[in-house]
């Protein structure tokens, strides 16, 4: 399989797979193929090939199941821990089995330390009696480090030179545990000089999404949903001609398919429509993942690995002439509403003008903030909300909270130009309170406020009104 004509010079393609593309033997083949049909059509192309780079989640549930093992030895319940471990071990080797029975002894024997490690992990929390959220990243790097040693044997045991890259030494990011920032100007330092040598003598380098680590080598993780993040990190320092986002649905949808089952495909969207679907609730892509690509102008394609001659979504850099209109409607469910006003008619807008800007002082973001005369509206997500946020607003005016409630948000192109962008996703809510209108503040997005209990009742009436009996 080696081909000499891999140029490095040459921008690599950077290929993300989700938890559910890499779940077992059969979606790891599934992988192989994929970057094997990649390779073919460079091989196709004239001049020289350029480097796959694949950085991969870890299986579909390892790490909900790291998570509730460290949470398991951390509250005194090491057994469960234990067992849970022992789950993972079978899974692991079940899937390596299965790629590749002849045996890799190398890859068995990473695969067992690393499960070991896992298992001297648990008891060493449990004698702790602690779970720090530096030990809890250290539990669930574990998941993409687990699947990234068998997506490489998986590439090995087709024939590919295949090298397995440890994120950790180049996604380098600051030490807020959990959810850690990555610092940029250290990962384009060392992503070429970590990565390069690797595709210069394979055919492909398998990394790992989610996780990293402190510049002082301490193990971190980016956020949940992290991975996509990582591939466009990785894409965008070692300057992808493409970052490829596969997943287990064709694309951007007009919905969310478990949702609305007639949902269907948005073939293109812009770089800033994208990021405030994905603000606004579309779990397909995680948000901050269109940053380093816009920052590089590097296209983004979201691709169904399941389905892989489908031609997915492509993000756009914002410019790029694409259909106005409503393109796609999320859902965020978990949100309250503040409806703020001041305790005197003669103070006006300022004790509500003050009570806005405390969601910021204190670090609850506000999804949503209107402010009409001397009246306000406040929109955030109920887990974030806080009584000591409470008593600061309560203390500048007075304070209704509704904690039931949704927000619909339509995005799409230019819809400050389209009238029924506005009018036909409220005429659809007949019958259903709205809680709330907001639009223009952006040209992409406009969001509807309903009771949470008719949330998914106004989500499909909205989707049948735009998208299947009338187009907007
Ligand atoms: P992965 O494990 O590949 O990262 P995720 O589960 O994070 O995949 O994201 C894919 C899922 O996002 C889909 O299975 C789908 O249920 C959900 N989803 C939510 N909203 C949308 C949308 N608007 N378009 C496509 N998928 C969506
Ligand atoms: N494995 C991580 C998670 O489940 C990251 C990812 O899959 O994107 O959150
Ligand atoms: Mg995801």
């Amino acid at each position: 399989m080696s081909d000499p004509s891999i140029d490095i010079s040459t921008s690599p393609l950077v290929l993300k797979f989700g938890g559910t593309s890499v779940r077992d033997a059969g979606a790891m083949r599934r992988v192989v193929a994929i970057v094997a049909g990649e390779i073919a059509l460079g091989r196709s192309a004239p001049g020289p090939r350029a480097p796959m780079v694949v950085v991969t989640s870890a299986c579909a549930g390892v790490t909900d199941m790291l998570l509730e093992c460290a949470r398991g030895c951390g509250g005194e319940r090491p057994e469960e821990a234990l067992a849970l471990v022992a789950t993972l071990r079978e899974r692991h080797l079940g899937i390596l089995h299965d790629l590749d029975p002849d045996d890799d002894h190398e890859g068995r024997a990473d695969l067992r330390t690393m499960l070991d490690e896992i298992e001297r992990l648990v008891r060493g929390v449990a004698m702790l009696g602690e779970l720090t959220p530096r030990t809890t990243d250290l539990f669930a790097s574990y998941g993409e480090r687990l699947s990234s040693l068998l997506l490489t044997a998986a590439f090995r045991a087709a024939g590919f030179r295949a090298a397995l890259a440890d994120s950790r030494e180049f996604i380098i990011t600051d030490d807020t545990f959990i959810r850690a920032a990555p610092l940029m100007a250290e990962i384009d330092r060392r992503a070429h000089r970590m990565v390069d040598p690797l595709m210069a003598e394979h055919d492909v380098v398998v990394a790992q999404g989610f996780i990293g680590s402190t510049i002082d080598g301490i193990t971190t993780t980016i956020g949940r949903g992290g991975g996509d993040y990582s591939g466009a990190l990785i894409g965008a320092a070692l300057g992808a001609r493409e970052i490829q986002i596969w997943t287990d649905v064709s694309g951007i949808l007009t919905a969310d398919p478990r949702l609305v089952p007639n949902a269907r495909v948005v073939p293109e969207v812009t770089f800033t429509e994208a990021r405030e679907l994905a603000y606004f609730g579309a779990k397909v892509i995680h948000p901050d993942t269109i940053l380093p690509a816009v920052a590089r102008n590097i296209p983004v394609v979201i691709r169904n690995s399941m389905a892989p001659a489908d031609p997915g979504t492509r993000i756009m850099p914002d410019g790029t002439p694409i259909p106005s209109g409503i393109h796609s409607i999320t859902m965020k469910k978990g949100m309250t509403a503040l409806k703020l006003s001041p305790r005197d008619p003669r103070d006006g807008s300022a004790p509500v003008e003050r009570a806005l800007s405390l969601f910021a002082e204190h670090g609850v973001p506000l999804y949503c903030g209107l402010l009409a005369e001397s009246r306000g509206l406040a929109i955030t997500q109920s887990s974030a909300f806080n009584d000591i946020l409470l008593a600061a607003v309560e203390s500048t005016c007075r304070v209704t909270v509704d904690e039931e409630i949704a927000l619909l948000c339509m995005t799409g192109a230019a819809l400050h130009d389209v009238p029924a962008a506005l009018s036909e996703p409220l005429a659809a809510l007949d019958g259903i309170t709205v809680a709330l209108v907001a639009a223009g503040t952006s040209e992409h997005i406009m969001l509807i406020g309903v009771p949470e209990s008719r949330a998914n009742e106004a989500l499909s009436a909205v989707h049948r009104r735009l998208f299947e009996e009338v187009t907007v």
